[in-house]
């Protein structure tokens, strides 16, 4: 131990590398850690609060339209994203300066640059080595854009928070979280969006229903959504416009459409480039994350990772779930893991989603046979509004057990309501125990509790 300069160093000051250097100093280790950019990390600086940031501002023009089927007179409302972005800006600066504060208040010794690590237990940063007891590799995930002629004019989400105007015309790539969001963001902006995506339909992986409900309102609201869309070239014209070859399956020609800005949200890969981890013996799986066991251990004993560089579920939640585990197992009286049973995610698309535990397809692919309850309806807001948004409220009950194995939501406030729901499902809530919940109404929440006509699915028919 006393070889040592530091029993910590934390490699990446984003949710998962802060919460394990905060708990681990906590705990009596001395600690280091190092960011090559802003503490805080891509929720704090380029993701996460941001984003959210501009899901509020875009929801303005939507609620001042709203204000008139309830008696206002709204004067024409104008926008102005430089002093949108200034503000966002300010609060990230505010944010990142916390997280610095709190680490130094924690007794961390908080270093600026780009680490590498040397060996098992030698980290170099700024030209100075530190030898550690343990190496946490936190260092999170990067916007990975295809390889297709022209992608030096794409700009991925980074940039766009960025970005000195609100550009007029804009395709975004991709149909997952950043793409059905920032289509969102941009829409209720007042942009021209197309987002256009590869395959049969927005968000692979969630609940079928929510997916077409949320393509529908989208399309509702004015985003142009292409499907089964292929990028196959950029080029920049002269007057700075991109002009984008669209193909929309794939024997169909290619035609030419003109964009200022596009917009790639095609996935994100772990940050490991650099870092000297495959020349230090760790083991990486071939996006580049870090291998590694439950408890966050790799396969070289004193070199741990957690959160996004590891490529599992790139959620801040679990990184901060996982640093905390992985700071416990370390210096903590008995070794954890971060418990991930049961993860609720929100897409902050507009209408958001909220969603926790299975959707219908991979609850019928591990139980015989499901009950599935919707409820599909114009939330009170909109009656007097006039407008003809609908939510969409699904669960997935194991018909043997009559356990609630997902809850899904697709509306106003649905990431607020699905967070109360996780606790539910996490519990074990039966459907007899939803219906036993008195209504708390008049909300859309209660639609929950008071869901009653049944359809039962039977894997294989
Ligand atoms: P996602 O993995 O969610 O979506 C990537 C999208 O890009 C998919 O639609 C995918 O299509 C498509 N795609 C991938 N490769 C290509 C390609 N070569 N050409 C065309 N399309 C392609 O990634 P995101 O970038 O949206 O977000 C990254 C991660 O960050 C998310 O998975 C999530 O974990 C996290 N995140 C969470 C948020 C939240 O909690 N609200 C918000 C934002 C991000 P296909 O489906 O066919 O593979």
């Amino acid at each position: 131990m006393t070889s040592f300069d530091t029993r910590f160093f934390v490699i990446g000051g984003g949710s998962g590398g802060v919460r394990a250097a905060r708990i681990a100093a906590g705990l009596g280790a001395s600690v280091t850690i190092a960011e090559n950019f802003r503490y805080g990390g891509t929720c704090v600086i380029r993701g996460c609060v941001p984003k959210k940031l501009l899901v509020y501002a875009s929801h303005f023009s939507q609620d001042f339209a709203d204000a008139a089927g309830f008696g206002w007179t709204v004067a024409p409302a104008t926008f102005s994203w430089p002093k949108l972005i200034a503000a966002k800006d300010a609060e990230i600066a505010r944010l990142s300066a916390m997280y610095e504060k709190n680490l130094r208040a924690s007794g961390v010794t908080v270093l600026q640059g780009a680490a590498r690590v040397l060996d098992a237990h030698t980290v170099e940063v700024n030209g100075q080595h530190y030898r550690a007891e343990h190496i946490l590799v936190a260092t999170g995930g990067q916007p990975f854009l295809p390889a297709i002629a022209g992608i030096e004019h794409a700009i991925s989400s980074n940039e766009l928070f960025e970005l000195p105007q609100l550009p007029r015309r804009v395709l975004i790539v991709g149909g997952g979280y950043i793409a059905v969001e920032f289509a969102g963001i941009l829409n209720g902006l007042g942009s021209e969006v197309t987002l256009s995506y590869r395959a049969e339909q927005i968000l692979r992986g969630f609940d079928d229903d929510l997916r077409v409900h949320l393509h529908d309102e989208m399309v509702k609201k004015g985003v142009r959504i292409l499907l089964h869309s292929e990028v196959t070239q950029i080029e920049r014209l002269s007057d700075g416009a991109l002009q984008v070859g669209l193909r929309d399956a794939p024997n169909n020609g290619v035609r030419q459409e003109v964009f200022d800005t596009v917009l790639y949200a095609t996935g994100r890969v772990p940050s490991t480039q650099g870092l000297g981890l495959l020349e230090a013996g760790v083991a990486l799986d071939q996006s580049g994350g870090v291998r590694v066991d439950d408890f966050g251990h790799s396969n070289v004993p004193s070199i741990h990772a957690v959160g996004d560089v590891t490529n599992r579920i790139a959620l801040t939640p679990v990184a901060i779930r996982e640093g905390a585990a992985l700071a416990n197992s370390l210096f903590g009286p008995k070794p954890t893991a971060a418990d991930l049973t049961t993860v609720p995610s929100a897409v902050f698309s507009q209408p958001p989603i909220g969603t926790v535990g299975l959707s219908e397809a991979q609850a019928l692919a591990t139980y015989g046979q499901i009950d599935i309850y919707r409820a599909n309806f114009r939330a009170m807001r909109q009656t007097l509004a006039g407008g003809d948004e609908r939510t969409l409220i699904k669960l997935v009950v194991d018909s043997a057990s009559q356990r609630v194995l997902g809850a899904h939501m697709v509306g106003a406030d649905a990431a607020e309501i699905i967070q109360g729901i996780a606790i539910a499902l996490r519990m074990g809530a039966t459907k007899a125990d939803f219906d036993a919940t008195v209504a708390l109404h008049p909300t859309s929440a209660e639609e929950f509790v008071t869901l009653k006509e049944k359809t039962t699915r039977t894997r294989g028919d």
